[in-house]
């Protein structure tokens, strides 16, 4: 990283596969989701079965891919990865099924995103690994019907309420990822720690888990910039809590992981809209910001600081958002 870049700028999925633990049993944290999984994965290798298709649902960066990506590592079968953006029309998503081997695994991210036309597609694939595709047009249009290995999809979402409920119900089995606590950041800090070959002392790996606002692909990041600014700053390279202190004041990371766009967004709505009620996409329009990425990627953790309510009416500051504010 060259210069001090904005805390977003480390937002690189490239970089996501290095640190990536391939394991379940490596995977930190989320102890209960991870046990849930595991007896899913325990009764399917009895029954030869595919595994029930499963929906994770959370904020960006909690390890939905992860833990598809392991459990395919788990089975011993391939994981095809794509997204709903991606899956434009039907045709789209056909390569993904024909390719789909028994019993493996195919990942849809963002898949609150998948235009309809592609999730009726998909019912009669969830339900019975069942295609119907219409060929000609017309009078001379006929279906083909064809039948597919069964499979399972592993659907991630940030935004649950915004799935069908045909959809959602399709998906035997649903997790929440919760934001994760502070100890097992730390955690993951220290292991990944190892991985890029880079010394940092306990309290070192503590301060950057308490400044990532509860995501490992935060802590990551600030990893690597705290590695970057040891190297820099100091003889061994090694992050010793002062700097780590110095790095993450660089990126200008407040106390509780509050970043410049965090902070802005609480002042928009403080001092444009008398701390509130004010509609998303009021704030993400004078914030001159896309709303989807102020709901994915700012407001849960802003909720679950308890800075912010989402009212029918819109957004409010709360007095302990103003407090940490004006602190
Ligand atoms: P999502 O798909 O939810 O956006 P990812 O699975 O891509 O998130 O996770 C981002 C990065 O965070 C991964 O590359 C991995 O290094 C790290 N990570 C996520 N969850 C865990 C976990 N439970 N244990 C260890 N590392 C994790």
């Amino acid at each position: 990283a060259a210069g001090a870049p904005a805390a977003n700028a480390f937002d690189d999925r490239a970089l996501d596969e290095e640190l990536r633990p391939s394991r379940l049993a490596d995977v930190v944290g989320q102890r209960k989701v991870v046990e849930r999984l595991e007896i899913m994965l325990a009764a399917t290798r009895m029954r030869t079965e595919p595994l029930s298709h499963i929906l994770l649902d959370g904020p960006p960066g909690l390890g939905k891919t992860t833990l598809a990506l392991a459990l395919a590592k788990e089975l011993d079968v391939e994981c095809q990865i794509t997204s709903g953006p991606a899956l434009a029309a039907p045709k789209d998503l056909l390569p993904y099924l024909t390719n789909a081997s028994g019993n493996s695994i195919l990942f849809i991210d963002e898949i609150h995103r998948l235009p309809a036309a592609v999730e009726e597609f998909i019912y009669p694939v969830m339900e019975d690994f069942r295609v119907d595709i219409v060929l000609g047009e017309g009078l001379n249009a006929r279906t083909i019907n064809m039948k597919l290995k069964p499979f399972t999809i592993v659907g991630a979402t940030t935004r649950s309420g915004m799935l069908t409920a045909p959809l959602r119900d399709r998906f035997t089995f649903r997790e929440h990822l919760e934001f994760y606590e502070e100890a097992d950041l730390a955690e993951i800090v220290r292991r990944n720690a190892i991985k890029l070959r880079t010394k940092i002392d306990d309290s070192s790996a503590l301060e950057i888990a308490r400044r990532s606002r509860g995501t490992p692909r935060k802590s990551n990041n600030l990893l690597r910039w705290a590695r970057d600014f040891a190297t820099v700053k100091q003889k061994e390279g090694l992050i010793t809590n002062e700097i780590a202190r110095q790095a993450l004041a660089m990126l200008e990371i407040d106390v509780l992981g509050l970043e410049e766009q965090d902070r802005k967004y609480l002042r928009t709505i403080v001092n444009v809209f008398g701390g509130g009620p004010a509609g998303l996409a009021a704030i993400a329009h004078t914030m001159n910001c896309p709303p989807d990425t102020l709901e994915d990627e700012v407001e849960p953790f802003l909720l679950r600081c308890g800075f912010i309510q989402r009212t029918p009416r819109g957004r409010i500051v709360t007095a302990s958002g103003l407090n940490h504010l004006s602190g």
